[in-house]
């Protein structure tokens, strides 16, 4: 049997993936499995906890907590032949939903324990590796705002302020994207990379995405919609049917450059990075992961 080290963000989900560890320890304990659990104490916390687990020769380091846990416990354990694994225990899961671990506690840790793993795509950019997707311009600066806080709002209402809120003040910036023909200009609202299909916790943003293909799936949706239209239309995001609007173009590749006229946020899976030059590279089948038999895209 392996060995299982669970790195746990007490905070996630407002609490929810602390409250999974004595179902979580009641199982495995009946396995008599061999595990350990660390609390993690700031943000980065999980990033260092993870790279000392697989240093200790811990073979699956799950992530409890949502998709930010999940970038810090991959950022700490790239390279080193741990299995990457998770749980649903966030705001957001859209790398558990992508792995098809089922969000039912006990049913996800008799998956942990069958063990069964498969290797996907590992995405790179700006010194950080992500697993899943991520978005530069307008995406992010809602991301950026929500992390920032707002008052009196939680969960889904606050997200609905944040977008609200920069519907009508992201300012796009010209942009240079390079898919492997060149730079074009453009000015595009939005650009999004993806290994997994969605991000945001169920914003199916590339739905055709495929993870182990070696390829990014890539979004750029154009600003040419005026801010009323696409308040009406962005909830479409959500059933994979944005990609239908004129305004917006799916490429596959395996590599990317953008090149902005003035910093721009870049949301990775829970982490704000702020630039202007974002080259994204991949590595094919770069990860080990654990995957499940729960239901796939349900968010
Ligand atoms: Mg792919």
């Amino acid at each position: 049997m392996k060995s299982y080290k669970f790195i746990v963000n007490p905070i996630a989900g407002a609490g929810k993936a602390k409250s999974l560890l004595p179902a979580i320890e009641k199982v495995f304990k009946e396995q008599s499995a061999d595990y350990d659990i660390y609390l993690t104490r700031r943000r980065g916390d999980g990033i260092e906890a993870a790279k000392k687990a697989a240093a200790e020769g811990y073979e699956v380091i799950v992530a409890v907590g949502g998709d930010g846990t999940v970038n810090e416990v991959l950022n700490g354990i790239a390279g080193s032949g741990a299995v990457l694994a998770a749980v649903h225990g966030g705001k957001g899961n859209d790398f558990a939903t992508a792995i098809r671990m089922p969000e039912e506690i006990g049913a996800a840790c008799t998956a942990l324990l069958a063990g069964r793993t498969s290797a996907i795509d590992l995405g790179q950019v700006m010194d950080r590796y992500f697993i899943n997707s991520v978005g530069v311009g307008f995406d992010a600066s809602v991301a950026e705002r929500v992390n920032l806080g707002i008052k009196f709002f939680k969960g889904t209402s606050a997200y609905t302020y944040a977008f609200l809120e920069k519907l009508f003040s992201y300012r796009t910036v010209e942009a240079e994207i390079d898919i492997g023909n060149g730079p074009v200009k453009s000015s595009p609202l939005l650009v999004a990379v993806g290994i997994g299909q969605a991000y945001g916790g169920g914003m199916k943003i590339v739905p055709d995405a495929i993870q182990d293909d070696g390829l990014f799936d890539i979004c750029v949706f154009d600003d040419s919609l005026n801010r009323l239209k696409l308040a009406y239309h962005f909830p479409k995001v959500f059933s994979g049917k944005l990609k239908h609007l004129a305004q917006v173009s799916m490429y596959r590749v395996p590599e990317l450059k953008i090149s902005l006229s003035e910093p721009r946020p870049l949301h990775l899976e829970g982490e704000i990075l702020v630039g202007d030059k974002m080259h994204f590279t991949l590595a094919p089948l770069g990860m080990t992961v654990l995957t499940g038999d729960g239901a796939a895209g349900s968010g």
